[in-house]
C-alpha cells in the first residue's frame, strides 16, 4: 500500500479529472482494520482503506474474496466483527456504535438495477427525493435525466428501456439524494459484453460529472483497470495491493496480483554479479524494478507479460518452441515453451503469423522495468 507513491512516474499522463489537481482531497470514507466473520468463515479480514473526495475506487478480486461483504459493511447492511467505518468524518460503525443503512449518507446501485416496474423513469428517480418541494423535485429530475443522457425519457416505464438505459435510470435514482458515497456491486454483470464496454465509460463519465465518491466492485480486471482512479486487489478477505491502475498492473507487489491482472508468465534465474540468466536470455539488474544488491545470489522469478515479449523465428538454437497460438482479432498471442520448461506468451500484431513448432528467440521489448519475486 505504501508503495504507490514511490512508483509515480512523471511520464504517466493522468486523465483530466479535476480531483487529481488537488494533491490531498479530504477522505470521505475510511475503513480501519475492518473484519467480518460468519461462524468459522472470515469474509473480510482486517481491511483498511481511505477513499478521497470524488474518487472512483474499484475492489477487484475473484469470486468469494469478500468484495460484496465489504460493500455491505460500508452500507450498514452488515455489522463489522471488528474495526471502524467512517463516512464524512462521522463514525458509522465500530465496537460501540452502529448506524442503520438509512441513516448513512450512502447510495447503492444494485446488480439487477431494481427499478420499480410500474413507475415511470421520472417517478423512479423521484423516489430518492422525499423532502424537496414539487418545483425543486422537477428541476432536479430534469438535471439528473440530463446527466445520464435520458432527457425525453421521463414518462417511459422500465419495460420500454434497453439494458443500458435501465442502468442509467438506476444510477440517476441513486444519485438523486446526493449521497456522500455511492456503492456499485458488479454494476455491469447484467449487460451483454458489447454494452459493458460502452457503459463502463459512460458510468465513469456520469460519476465524474456528478463529482460523487464511488466504490465499485468487480471480478473483471479489464473493467477495473479501465474505469477506476485506483484499484484495490482483494484476495481471501484482504487487500493485497491498492494503487493507480497502471501502477498495480506494471508493479504487482505479489504473485497473486500479477497472476490475477493478466496473462502472467515467469522466467527464473539466479541474480549474480548484477545480471540474471533466464530462459529468454540475460537480464541486467537495472531492468528489474527496485532490485538491490541484497538479493545477490538469490533465485528470482521475473514477471513477463505478453505485451513485454516478441517471438522471433530462428534457424539457430533459439530460446524455445511455439506450442500454441490464440487469435484475438487485433492480435495473435503465441504460447512459447522455453527450453527451461517455462511457458511465456508473446503478443504480436494480427498480421504477424508464425506456425506452430517454429523455433524462436524470445526478445524482451518492455519499455518499463519488470516486477520480480523471490523464487518460491
Ligand atoms: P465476493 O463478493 O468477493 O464474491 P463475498 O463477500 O460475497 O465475496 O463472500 C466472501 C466470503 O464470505 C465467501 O466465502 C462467502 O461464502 C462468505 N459469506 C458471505 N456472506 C456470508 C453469510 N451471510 N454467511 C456465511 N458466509 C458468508
Ligand atoms: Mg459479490
Amino acid at each position: 500500500m505504501s508503495n504507490e507513491q514511490q512508483y509515480t512516474k512523471s511520464n504517466v499522463t493522468t486523465t483530466g479529472d479535476s480531483n487529481r489537481a488537488d494533491p490531498t482531497p479530504p477522505s470521505v470514507l475510511e475503513l480501519g482494520d475492518v473484519s467480518k466473520s460468519y461462524r468459522s468463515e472470515t469474509a473480510v479480514d482486517g481491511i483498511s482503506l481511505s477513499v478521497r473526495d470524488g474518487e472512483l475506487l474499484t475492489l477487484l478480486g475473484p469470486s468469494g474474496c469478500g468484495k460484496t461483504t465489504t460493500l455491505r459493511l460500508i452500507a450498514g447492511l452488515e455489522r463489522p466483527t471488528a474495526g471502524t467505518v467512517r463516512v464524512d468524518d462521522e463514525t458509522v460503525a465500530d465496537e460501540r456504535q452502529f448506524l442503520a443503512p438509512e441513516n448513512r449518507d450512502i447510495g447503492l446501485v444494485f446488480q439487477n438495477f431494481a427499478l420499480f416496474p410500474h413507475l415511470t423513469v421520472a417517478e423512479n428517480i423521484a423516489f430518492g427525493l422525499t423532502d424537496a418541494s414539487e418545483d425543486q423535485r422537477h428541476e432536479r429530475i430534469a438535471d439528473l435525466l440530463d446527466l445520464v443522457s435520458l432527457a425525453g425519457y421521463a414518462d417511459r416505464t422500465p419495460d420500454q428501456l434497453s439494458g443500458g438505459q435501465k442502468q442509467r435510470v438506476a444510477l440517476a435514482r441513486s444519485l438523486a439524494p446526493e449521497p456522500a458515497v455511492l456503492l456499485l456491486d458488479e454494476p455491469f454483470s447484467n449487460l451483454d459484453i458489447r454494452l459493458r464496454t460502452e457503459m463502463r465509460e459512460e458510468v465513469r463519465r456520469i460519476l465524474k460529472k456528478a463529482g460523487v465518491t464511488a466504490i465499485s466492485v468487480t471480478h473483471d480486471q479489464e473493467e477495473a483497470l479501465s474505469m477506476s482512479d485506483r484499484v484495490a486487489v482483494m484476495h481471501d478477505g484482504c487487500i493485497e495491493q491498492i494503487g493507480r491502475p497502471e501502477v498495480v498492473f506494471e508493479h504487482p507487489e505479489s504473485r497473486f496480483v500479477a497472476e490475477f491482472l493478466g496473462q502472467a508468465g515467469f522466467v527464473s534465474g539466479r541474480f549474480e554479479d548484477g545480471t540474471i540468466e533466464t530462459g529468454i536470455g540475460r537480464l541486467t539488474g537495472s531492468m528489474l524494478n527496485g532490485l538491490s544488491d541484497e538479493y545477490d545470489g538469490a533465485r528470482l522469478d521475473v514477471l513477463v507479460r505478453p505485451d513485454d515479449l516478441k517471438a522471433v523465428p530462428t534457424e539457430g538454437i533459439g530460446d524455445g518452441t511455439i506450442i500454441n497460438r490464440q487469435y484475438t482479432g487485433p492480435s495473435f498471442v503465441y504460447e512459447v515453451e522455453l527450453d527451461t520448461g517455462e511457458i511465456v506468451h508473446c503478443q504480436h500484431n494480427h498480421a504477424t503469423e508464425f506456425s506452430l513448432d517454429n523455433r524462436v528467440n524470445v526478445d524482451l521489448t518492455a519499455d518499463h522495468t519488470l516486477a520480480w519475486y523471490p523464487a518460491e
